[in-house]
């Protein structure tokens, strides 16, 4: 199934997930698909969380981020950012760290090892031609 990272253009991409808020509702949306189950303990009914789109647990009360467990975990600059870096390696587009570096106002080796991380994590589930955006896009929002 084509999401937004595969399917549509860069503008609207941008549109789209502007906001932290943005980019949080799509990993909750997507990691939360199959139904919630909470990584501690297995129970499957939960609350709002503390956090936006964050869940929590009704039964042992742990509050799981919607980035734990996925690729952008652990991200220390905003999500949107983080975001056009997967946009990128989906679409095998050539911009270099240098160049990502000025659009995102990040540090290059911020971009580039955020690049890296991803493309390894592609790489590591086999031979995928660059073209197969679809693919890509699921394995880069995957749960682990
Ligand atoms: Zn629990």
């Amino acid at each position: 199934m084509a999401g937004p990272f595969s399917s549509i253009t860069e503008k609207d991409f941008e549109q789209r997930f502007a906001s932290e808020e943005s980019c949080l509702q799509y990993l909750a949306e997507t990691k939360w698909q199959q139904g919630y189950t909470c990584r501690r303990c297995g129970h499957t009914n939960y609350c709002t969380g503390k956090q936006a789109h964050s869940r929590r647990c009704t039964k042992c009360k742990h509050d799981e981020s919607a980035k734990v467990g996925t690729m952008f975990e652990g991200c220390r600059f905003p999500l949107p950012k983080a975001f056009y870096i997967a946009y990128i390696v989906c679409n095998a587009k050539e911009i270099s760290s240098h160049e990502l570096s000025q659009k995102l106002e990040l540090r290059q080796m911020t971009c580039w090892s955020f690049k890296k991380k991803l493309l390894e994590c592609v790489q590591s589930q086999g031979d995928i031609s660059t073209d197969k955006k679809i693919e890509i896009e699921r394995i880069i929002l995957q749960t682990l």
